[in-house]
């Protein structure tokens, strides 16, 4: 077992305490080494150690808004540098960090047959050859795929050299808010941010989901939304669980509306809905619905009319 994390503050603030933060609230899930790949100042870069989160928070903190970490319980490989993660793709391309088992031995030799160089011993790093690999002959997104359909016991967390995140694999969940998003392992592992909170919480299990360069949150398939208050009582308000399955695309928030002081969690959550139909009605890309049993037009679904119903109101023009 191991702990995932990812940070992507809209804003140039330091995503690296935050990250800490959410390592070290599951730091259960493994302590012999931590690390972080950071996108700041257009460079993508990875620090590691051998350390817990709490150390490594005291002699490695970085700057950078866009940061995804690890903490590590080894299941393949001992507890060395050379196996803690992130992992670099040979061509800089991106850094993976990964939770899981898998056997890859002869994807092992395969990917060193093909010059790929390794640090380690640990499965991770084969994983991360691998999507490279098929990355040279199909998109990003496709080769992920495509390794994670022989690699069902894993989640995986890719930062790319453009600042995009990339995750797949069913311990990880995801919160956003108007400054932020934030993946990690688990729903309490967000205690130190979010204490007490009640919180959107969305889950992808096998879809693929994206954070884009300029903060959209995409997934590719079914994922699930739930509202959750966010404490160490694990299974606290079920009771708004939906299930989704389209992309959510479509949200900046640089100069878009900020919280109100006295604006409720709730509110917060319907106006990022709001904000989010109303700039991908704009840009012509609304979701592509999977689920949808009544059409709006030709290309809204059912679950977003009510957006669309909202904007309409308020329009004076017409849009559709
Ligand atoms: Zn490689």
């Amino acid at each position: 077992m191991c702990g995932i994390c990812g940070v992507k503050l809209y804003r140039n603030e330091n995503a690296f305490e935050k990250a800490c933060a959410i390592l070290h609230e599951q730091r259960h899930r493994g302590t012999t080494s931590t690390g972080m790949a950071y996108f700041n100042d257009g460079h993508l870069t990875i620090t590691k150690d051998t350390i817990s989160p709490e150390n490594f928070k005291g002699k490695h903190l970085k700057t950078g808004n866009i940061v995804i970490g690890h903490n590590r319980m080894p299941s393949v490989g001992a507890s060395t540098i050379q196996n803690a993660h992130p992992f670099f793709a040979c061509d800089g391309s991106f850094a993976l960090l990964h939770n899981g088992s898998e056997h890859t031995g002869i994807l092992r030799d395969l990917m060193v047959s093909l010059g790929h160089k390794f640090e380690g011993e640990t499965d991770s790093e084969v994983i991360c050859h691998a999507i490279e690999e098929f990355a040279k002959k199909m998109d990003l997104k496709d080769a992920i795929l495509k390794v994670f359909d022989d690699c069902r016991f894993t989640t995986l967390l890719i930062l790319t050299k453009e600042g995009e995140i990339y995750g797949i694999g069913e311990n990880s969940y995801i919160i956003r808010d108007e400054n932020g998003i934030y993946i990690a392992s688990e729903i309490a592992s967000f205690l130190p941010l979010f204490k007490g909170k009640r919180k959107q919480v969305y889950h992808s299990d096998d879809s693929l989901f994206k954070i884009s360069k300029d903060g959209k949150l995409l997934f590719l398939g079914k994922f699930t939304k739930e509202k959750k208050t966010i404490s160490e009582e694990k299974d606290e308000y079920e009771d708004d669980k939906e299930d989704g399955g389209f992309y959510l695309g479509g949200r900046h928030f640089f100069g878009k509306k900020k919280k109100e002081p006295d604006m409720e969690d709730e509110d917060v959550e319907a106006e990022l809905d709001r904000v989010e139909a109303e700039h991908a009605l704009k840009k012509g890309e609304f979701c592509v619905c999977v689920n949808s049993e009544t059409d709006y037009g030709s290309t809204i679904c059912n679950k977003c009319k009510r957006f669309v119903e909202d904007l309409m109101d308020e329009c004076e023009e017409e849009i559709i």
